[in-house]
């Protein structure tokens, strides 16, 4: 059976998505941690990421990382956090957090409820940023 973010690669579930290329897909999180935080996954269906292929496990942070400048240039915070989880939806994924404190990646802390419009403007400002930078249409 298909994981949940394949059936958003498909399309079959929808998401507000940031960027895409052949093989990567960058969205934002349904349930966030903070505002702007996104998730970056690899199409190719791999549960867990240390058993990803060397390339295409390079290829997936440097993705990231231009996802990470993206929201970096929309939402204010001090740094983007970085992590990796993975024990909710078994599918490789990057999550990308705006963050002010050490505190702010705490996933145990209540998530924000953000109302579709929200989410809407965030996925015209970061996709905006995206191509700003560069990054591709
Ligand atoms: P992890 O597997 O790293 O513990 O967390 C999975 C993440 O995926 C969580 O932050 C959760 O909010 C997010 N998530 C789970 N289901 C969906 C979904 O259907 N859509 C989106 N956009 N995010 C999801």
């Amino acid at each position: 059976m298909s994981s949940i973010f394949t059936k958003i690669v498909n399309g079959e579930i929808p998401s507000y998505k940031i960027a895409e290329d052949d093989r990567f897909y960058a969205f934002l999180d349904i349930n966030p941690l903070a505002v702007g935080h996104t998730l970056v996954i690899p199409k190719k269906e791999v549960d867990y990421i240390l058993d990803m292929d060397d390339d295409l496990h390079a290829d997936l942070w440097n993705f990231a990382k231009k996802v990470g400048k993206a929201v970096e240039k929309v939402v204010p915070c001090k740094r983007i956090g970085i992590t990796v989880i993975g024990l909710e939806v078994p599918h490789t994924h990057i999550h990308i957090i705006p963050i002010n404190t050490i505190y702010d990646m705490d996933f145990n802390q209540p998530k924000l409820k953000l109302a579709a419009p929200e989410f809407e403007q965030l996925v015209i400002n970061i996709t905006k940023a995206w191509k700003e930078l560069g990054f591709g249409e």
